[in-house]
């Protein structure tokens, strides 16, 4: 019987980590079983406790349940803790390990595959919901010259910053007239609904990088502004999205599958 691994989410039939996850066992010639689980949403821990038990070695975890997969895991990596939410589980006996990969997947994508430093660089990450949190360590872990993370909602922003004494300014959008980054990442969920985050124009330096975590929809509002206002590099999210799998696939199975196969005419 081949090892059995799952993507666990609601609504999940659109993810794509079958394929992604096909794509990197036949690169490195592993026999594995690549599922997806729709858990309702009451259903997270049933759902994942019921394939663990039926022999899954891991699982990744999309929305909603990485809250959910970090309060199941039995023992956490540091990155995970920081991020307070789990997407890679792995099943070791009777230890749950849980992980958080889309922090790596991004600095990956970034240093890699878009050949972009972050050290030294003015960072601004927009959105304080889970995906900002999953990336602000491994973002400071570059020592960037400075994180400021931009939120509609500015208290929530503080929040989290808080939890990094004094290495992330938070603030609102407002207060970004006037100020420039070398590296402009959106992390709001403003991209899904065609929305635009109420951003200054001026904020993109002379050759900053605009970043969008939403992939597959073409160009998003988001990199259409950052292009009318002078970035001059444009990346959207499906680097990251192929790099976090590929971290989870060192996790679980020990092997670093390459990316640049699977990122096809991204930009
Ligand atoms: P959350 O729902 O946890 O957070 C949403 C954030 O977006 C909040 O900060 C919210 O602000 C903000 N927001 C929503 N709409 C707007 C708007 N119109 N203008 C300004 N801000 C807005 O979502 P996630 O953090 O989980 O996901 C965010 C995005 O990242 C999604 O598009 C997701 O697909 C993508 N993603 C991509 C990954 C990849 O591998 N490429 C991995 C993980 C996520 P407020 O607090 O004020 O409500």
């Amino acid at each position: 019987m081949p090892d059995q691994y799952a993507v666990i989410g609601n609504p999940v039939a659109h993810s794509k980590s079958p394929q992604i996850h096909a794509e990197f066992a036949r690169q490195t010639a592993q026999d594995l079983i690549y599922v997806r689980l729709l858990a309702p949403t009451d259903g997270f821990v049933a759902v994942v406790e019921a394939f663990r038990l039926r022999g899954g070695l891991g699982a990744n975890v999309t929305l909603p349940f990485k809250g959910e997969a970090f309060g199941y895991a039995t023992r956490l990596s540091e990155r995970a803790r920081a991020a307070q939410a789990v997407n890679t589980l792995k099943f070791e006996g009777d230890t749950i390990f849980g992980d958080n990969t889309d922090g790596a997947g991004l600095v990956n994508d970034l240093r890699r595959n878009l050949g972009r430093m972050i050290a030294g660089q003015r960072v601004l990450l927009l959105g304080a919901g889970g995906a900002a949190r999953g990336v602000i360590k491994p973002l400071l872990e570059q020592q960037p010259a400075s994180l400021v993370l931009a939120n509609r909602t500015p208290d929530k922003a503080e929040r989290l910053a808080q939890g990094y004494s004094g290495g992330v300014e938070a603030c609102g959008y407002a207060a970004l007239a006037g100020r420039q980054f070398d590296l402009v990442i959106n992390a709001t969920s403003a991209s899904l609904t065609g929305a635009l985050p109420p951003l200054p124009p001026g904020v993109f330096a002379t050759s900053a990088l605009a970043y969008d975590m939403m992939y597959g929809v073409g160009e998003t509002p988001f990199l259409a502004f950052a292009r009318a206002n002078g970035a001059t590099m444009l990346a959207d999210g499906l680097g990251m999205l192929l790099e976090q799998a590929a971290e989870s696939c060192v996790v679980v199975r020990g092997r670093r599958p390459a990316t640049p196969p699977l990122l096809g005419g991204r930009r």
